[in-house]
């Protein structure tokens, strides 16, 4: 038997001295759940409701055409992009909000190759999210590159080995299974010694960690508005082009949105000299407007106390993990260093998806990743420490009791 070392007496004195504790009151979340997949769906903002309301009734009803001018739905995407910058270490006017993560990854993507027309070799990352892997494979593809990936551990070593025929590192910072957390600015700056470009994803990265981009000397990003951004199921995701890269920037969806006099409709693609030239088409307004609302959280949160927060709530769940279910059948797949590990803990169980169905009956919503692994997302504004006694109380009666082991927990659904 292991050593209990957590009471819940113990929890309840962490979240009365946690100085994110307020933050809960910031989001609408319902009576008898724990949730815990923040890093997949962020919960509900109060406010966002609302300001929806508005938009629809008062601003598309009322409104109509006029409100791309009068209630400034025009400049959202720039807006909503200013205030993400804030949160992942870049420049106002480096940041846009648009299109989904997989479509900006594309569009980044293939305008850094353009700028690397005399390299070969794209460096990726074995079992990083499928989108960025099949995105990567199909450009790489279409233009004529050879991709790499390799083990996680390997990246630094196939960078070395690429040398100068090095084009681009395509990496996701926090990995979605794991949470492994790659060293940003050392590959970066190891890339570019070699003349290459670095393309980071920050789905899970953005409103969960104080990401440093222009720290890190970053040349391009993108990332996931609907995660730890809490934009809303689909919300538009972000993209960030460094300032020194837009002049030489060629995307390949030029649409009117991008040029640089949309309203002139003029047949000649003239690119936006700014972070504008990323855009492409109309942006999906509600969407945004939802977004730039629920960043509304964030406006005046230190995101390192923030980070502090959802990594202790991590080494709290990994150690009692290994207090309560000692001999259950569970292994830990997140590193243990909270320091090396992103937001959330993944457990692998050769039982995983009835197991996190149960827990699902039961109020605590965490979520499974093929083959066996069971995920839980800690997003320090909505998570208590009490929550995490909780969950793995209820993960040790599911386990101790049988009641993962019915039908119903193993048919499984389009979504895990
Ligand atoms: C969630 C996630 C995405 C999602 O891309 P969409 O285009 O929004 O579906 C992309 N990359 C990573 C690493 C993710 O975790």
């Amino acid at each position: 038997m292991t050593q209990h070392t957590y009471t819940r007496n113990a929890i309840a004195q962490m979240d009365a001295n946690d100085p994110m504790a307020h933050l809960r009151d910031r989001f609408e979340l319902p009576e008898g759940v724990i949730y815990l997949d923040g890093n997949s769906l962020g919960a509900l903002p109060k406010g966002v409701n609302e300001r929806l309301q508005k938009a629809v009734t008062e601003e598309w009803g009322k409104g109509l055409i006029r409100s791309w001018n009068d209630a400034d739905w025009y400049p959202a995407p720039q807006r909503t992009g200013a205030a993400i910058a804030r949160l992942i270490g870049a420049g106002e006017d480096e940041v846009v909000v648009c299109d989904s993560t997989s479509v900006n990854l594309y569009k980044v993507l293939v305008g850094a190759l353009r700028m690397r027309k005399d390299r070969k070799v794209i460096i990726s990352e074995q079992g990083n999210f499928p989108t960025d892997v099949y995105i990567n494979a199909e450009v790489a593809d279409m233009m004529g590159y050879e991709l790499r990936c390799v083990a996680p551990e390997d990246v630094e070593q196939a960078i070395a080995e690429a040398g100068e025929t090095l084009a681009a590192v395509q990496l996701t910072h926090v990995h979605y299974k794991s949470g492994r957390i790659y060293d940003m600015k050392g590959i970066t700056e190891q890339a570019q010694t070699l003349g290459g470009l670095v393309i980071w994803d920050l789905a899970h990265s953005a409103g969960a960690l104080p990401v440093d981009l222009n720290g890190c000397n970053a040349d391009f990003a993108v990332g996931c508005g609907y995660k730890y951004l809490n934009g809303g199921p689909g919300a538009p995701a972000f993209l960030f082009v460094a300032s020194r890269h837009l002049a030489e920037m060629h995307q390949p969806l030029a649409g009117w949105h991008g040029h640089a006099k949309p309203f002139a409709f003029t047949q000649g693609y003239e690119p936006h000299a700014k972070i504008d030239q990323m855009l492409t088409g109309t942006a999906s307004q509600l969407g945004l407007i939802a977004l730039e609302s629920a960043l509304k959280v964030f406006a005046d949160v230190d995101m390192s106390a923030l980070r502090k927060k959802n990594q202790q709530l991590g080494d709290l769940f990994i150690a009692l993990v290994e207090q309560e279910l000692d001999g259950m059948g569970f292994e830990l797949a997140s590193p243990r260093d909270g320091a090396a590990r992103g937001s959330q803990v993944s457990l692998t169980h050769a039982e995983g998806y009835p197991i996190v169905q149960a827990l699902i009956a039961r109020g605590v919503i965490g979520d499974f990743r093929a083959p066996d692994i069971l995920r839980f997302g800690f997003a320090a504004p909505y998570v208590s420490y009490q929550d995490i006694w909780d969950s793995v109380s209820h993960l040790r009666e599911i386990m101790k009791t049988g009641e993962w082991d019915q039908a119903k927990f193993k048919t499984r659904q389009a979504v895990t």
